[in-house]
């Protein structure tokens, strides 16, 4: 039996996982029904910044896996979360899409426009444009406003290459401004990590965290003290590994080449 099966709980990163875009990993969806089985907590962790839990669920259908809103811990939710809890229910603007708005929306903030915003709030957005980057600037410049990023991506691998992260526009406003969010909320930061241990009721001793990535999963691991695993199914391959690690500065506790080698052991 693979050691981390001895963890009660399983924190797992969702692209290059548990699928890749829109296709699933059929070995590693299927290790993550035996997880299921054998009564483990899983709970999906994902810094996507565009999605909210409600839309995200279809894409879980689509893998063929049958989880509910409570085990799905997405950077638009924890953004939200974190700014009530920090400052209240606020007026916030955000760059982000639908999916970021929906989620600020549900935990009692309003979605304004800039001049009426206490909160400047950077997400993800394919229709990016040059008003919504002036309205993000402008807040940006004005020092007695928060901002906050969901999450730290600089690039995100979609389906088929590279497409710009978070970091498209996080980036642009620090080339603008000189000014970097006052917190991101999103992996490898604590934010995100603390909420979901707090979510689960496990310490971190008690789970494993799992991603294909290691300056962000495997980091977000290390941040809270939890052993980490590796998987070989996204970003991080056998070919770029030893790369990837060099320049990550820290290694995982474990590598597998996908979810299902956890019993293959
Ligand atoms: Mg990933």
């Amino acid at each position: 039996m693979h050691p981390l099966l001895r963890k009660e709980g399983f924190i797992l990163d969702v692209d290059g996982v548990i699928g890749r875009g829109r296709k699933p990993i059929p070995p590693a969806v299927d290790a993550v029904k035996k997880l299921i089985e054998m009564g483990k907590i899983v709970v999906f962790v994902s810094n996507n910044s565009t999605r909210s839990r409600r839309i995200y669920l279809q894409r879980f259908k689509e893998y063929g896996l049958d989880v509910d809103e409570s085990q799905m811990i997405l950077a638009t939710y924890v953004t939200a979360e974190y700014i009530k809890e920090k400052h209240g229910k606020s007026k916030i603007f955000t760059t982000g899409e639908d999916g970021l708005k929906e989620e600020l929306v549900l935990a009692g903030h309003k979605v304004v426009d800039y001049d009426e915003a206490e909160v400047l709030v950077v997400g993800s957005n394919r229709g990016i444009n040059f008003e919504i980057m002036t309205k993000a600037l402008r807040m940006c410049l004005d020092k007695a406003k928060y901002y906050y990023a969901t999450n730290p991506d600089k690039i995100f691998p979609s389906e088929d290459g590279p497409i710009p992260g978070t970091g498209m526009i996080v980036g642009s406003l620090y080339w603008m401004t000189g000014r970097l969010p006052d917190r991101v909320c999103g992996k490898p930061e604590r934010v995100i990590m603390d909420l979901t241990l707090k979510k689960v009721g496990l310490s971190a001793e008690d789970v494993v965290v799992v991603g294909d990535q290691i300056d962000i999963d495997v980091k977000a691991g290390r941040v809270i003290g939890a052993k980490t695993l590796l998987v070989l199914s996204g970003v991080t391959t056998e070919q770029n590994l030893e790369e990837m690690v060099r320049k990550a500065g820290i290694k995982p506790d474990y590598i597998l080449r996908d979810l299902s080698g956890l019993f293959n052991a």
